[in-house]
């Protein structure tokens, strides 16, 4: 019997990210997810995750805290043995135009987004080159390849996580470790909640809808999974948001 394959889903107790843990435990990986909340939180993702039946463990830690980072990733190689997927989801937003964006809304949402993406990675590659093997894919945006007004912070963050994909791509490649990004558009989850009436996005979607995190857990299961052949890549997943 093969083994199953382990999963790690930083920010996955909830939206894009649970969605892609459901997706991979659906295809028979077992997963661990982080979040930043304390258990009793996460615990109803755990739940969904191992009614999928799936072995669910939860680490909660600040992704962008190197010493904790460390810490927990040593701590999951000692409980589990090994980390065969990454995903690199956590992320969040502090939107202001440029002129009157701080110095913290800044630094804050470039750490949580990319500088954490470093820190996990680091991490965790260590144990994926003695594997031999394994699958990292940080969850970009459509606005990291093209930009968008009032998010300067969160577009270079995510800009930074296509560069990053592709370095480590061409550096572990013939370490049989691929690095990919996935670029979503408009996805219902909390963090487009604020959005407000949606109808001038609709327009400027060919599909005519916005996305599901399901939408993304797709492309993402194919990225950890189904190929073993696509590295280095940044893919769209918007619904021809930008052809
Ligand atoms: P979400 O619902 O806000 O979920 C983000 C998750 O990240 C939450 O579980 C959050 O934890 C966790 N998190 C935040 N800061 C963290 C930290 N320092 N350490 C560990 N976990 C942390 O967002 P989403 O819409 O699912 O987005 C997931 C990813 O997709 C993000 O990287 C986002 O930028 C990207 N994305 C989303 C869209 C979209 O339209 N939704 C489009 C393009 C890209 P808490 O629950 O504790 O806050």
């Amino acid at each position: 019997m093969t083994e199953r394959k382990i999963a790690l889903v930083t920010g996955g107790s909830r939206g894009i990210g649970l969605a892609c843990a459901l997706e991979l435990a659906k295809a028979g990986c077992d997963i661990i997810i982080n979040d930043i909340c304390d258990a009793e939180k996460a615990k109803p993702a755990l739940d969904e995750i191992k009614a999928c039946g799936a072995n669910a463990y939860f680490y909660s830690f600040d992704v962008s805290n190197d010493e904790a980072v460390k810490e927990n990733v040593d701590k999951m190689i000692a409980e589990h043995g090994r980390i065969d997927i990454l995903l690199n989801n956590a992320g969040i937003t502090k939107d202001g135009l440029f002129l009157r964006m701080d110095m913290e809304q800044w630094e804050r949402v470039i750490k949580i987004n990319l500088t954490s993406a470093y820190c996990v990675t680091h991490a965790v590659i260590k144990y994926m080159m003695k594997a031999r093997q394994g699958s990292i894919i940080n969850m970009s945006s459509v606005v990291g390849l093209h930009g968008n007004p009032g998010q300067a912070n969160y577009s270079a963050s995510k800009a930074g996580l296509v560069g990053l994909t592709k370095t480590l791509a061409k550096e572990f490649g013939s370490r049989n470790i691929r690095v990919n990004a996935v670029c979503p558009g408009f996805i219902q989850t909390a963090m487009t909640a604020e959005l407000g009436n949606i109808d001038e996005y609709l327009k400027a979607i060919p599909m005519r809808r916005l996305g599901t995190p399901e939408d993304i857990a797709k492309v993402v299961k194919f990225l950890a999974l189904d190929t073993d052949y696509v590295t280095g890549q940044a893919i769209e997943v918007a619904g021809g948001l930008i052809i």
